[in-house]
């Protein structure tokens, strides 16, 4: 019998290949919200929150306010310790942890998103930023449907993923790991009329 080393953490099951495992807990494990190792993630110290908050309002206001705003996707990447996200979206429904690719997600929809983000991070207008010729670039909630003219949400969504460097000293390679968290949204630019 062939050697089957990639063992599926959530139900047992092996697999002779990455790829194979990954298929599997996509099809069987698609919502995950288990995450194996968590007794060994602890608790943030609330300085710690209070860093990544910092961060990641600068890096959504600095991506708003550019004069080269332009509407559309975009992404912002700020560095965060993994226990950091598990405990601060943990809770959220949208949750989920992909185990063999070590990825976490977590999506939010519409004006509630909207809304939602701003109770975790304490900060309810940390996606709008004003400029200086009376507009404002948003963090784009909606859509309209052009043919059913109804009201699309626009997703939020932030994710989770491990990353290394390598390096060689002494003869021997280190592996030096680092978590980065990534936030993709749509912005859109409106006009304020002010009297
Ligand atoms: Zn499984």
């Amino acid at each position: 019998m062939a050697a089957k080393p990639f063992q599926c953490l959530l139900c047992n099951k092996s697999y002779t290949n990455k790829a194979s495992l990954v298929t599997h807990e996509r099809k069987a494990h698609n919502q995950n919200i288990i995450v194996p190792h968590c007794h060994i993630l602890f608790t943030p110290l609330y300085s710690s929150y209070c860093h990544f908050r910092g961060l990641f309002i600068d890096a959504i206001q600095s991506r708003l306010g550019s004069h080269h705003a332009t509407e559309g996707k975009k992404k912002v990447q700020v560095h965060c310790e993994e226990n950091l996200f598990y405990f601060i979206f943990r809770e959220q429904e949208t949750f989920t942890f992909q185990v063999s690719s070590y990825k976490y997600s977590c999506i939010f929809k519409g004006q509630v998103g909207i809304k939602r983000i701003g109770e975790i991070f304490q900060c309810s207008n940390w996606w709008i930023k004003a400029n200086n010729l009376g507009g404002e670039t948003i963090v784009d909630y909606q859509q309209q449907d052009p043919i059913t003219k109804k009201f699309i949400d626009k997703e939020i969504g932030f994710s989770w993923k491990q990353k290394s460097r390598k390096i060689f000293q002494d003869g021997y390679e280190f592996i030096y790991f680092y978590g980065v968290i990534t936030c993709s949204f749509s912005t859109y630019r409106q006009t304020v009329i002010s009297n």
